[in-house]
């Protein structure tokens, strides 16, 4: 049976992390990255849903992303919530998208989450700039389903 624990080791879990702490020093957007091994429905319907399981609407500006990994699937999702797709094109997340993909199809899946994670709050930066009294909203910790 898949385990998270098989697929990301403590340390590499404790990169991502960083990553996404990083992330967050660009932009007043909050990341969350949520790890399971199939979503048993389309990707994009579950990764709605885990994104509701973690109150992730819950933020002021409504710029919350959700990187969703389905491992076993080799599904992934970018999921923003409506204060960043009000205001960013349609193709906005595509860049990191094919970040992501390039390093999965090398098999290499904690590069592909970092880079991606970095990628998205570079992204994020231009519409949604750190500020000194920004908050962290939601959790930094990786998610698993
Ligand atoms: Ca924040
Ligand atoms: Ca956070």
């Amino acid at each position: 049976m898949f385990k998270v624990e098989d697929f990301l080791s403590v340390k590499e879990e404790q990169e991502i992390v960083a990553a996404i702490r990083k992330a967050e020093r660009n932009t007043s957007g909050e990341i969350r990255v949520h790890i399971e091994s199939s979503a048993n429905k389309d990707a994009f319907k579950r990764a709605l849903e885990v994104f509701h399981l973690l109150k992730m609407f819950n933020t002021k500006q409504q710029n919350a992303v959700l990187i969703y990994v389905a491992v076993v699937d080799h599904k992934f999702v970018i999921y923003g919530d409506d204060g960043i797709n009000n205001v960013v094109p349609k193709d906005f997340w595509d860049s990191t998208k094919n970040t992501m993909q390039t390093h999965f199809k090398e098999g290499n899946f904690k590069q592909g989450i970092i880079e991606g994670v970095l990628k998205a709050g570079e992204e994020l930066k231009s519409h949604f700039p750190w500020s000194i009294n920004d908050e962290d909203e939601l959790s930094n910790e990786i998610s698993k389903g």
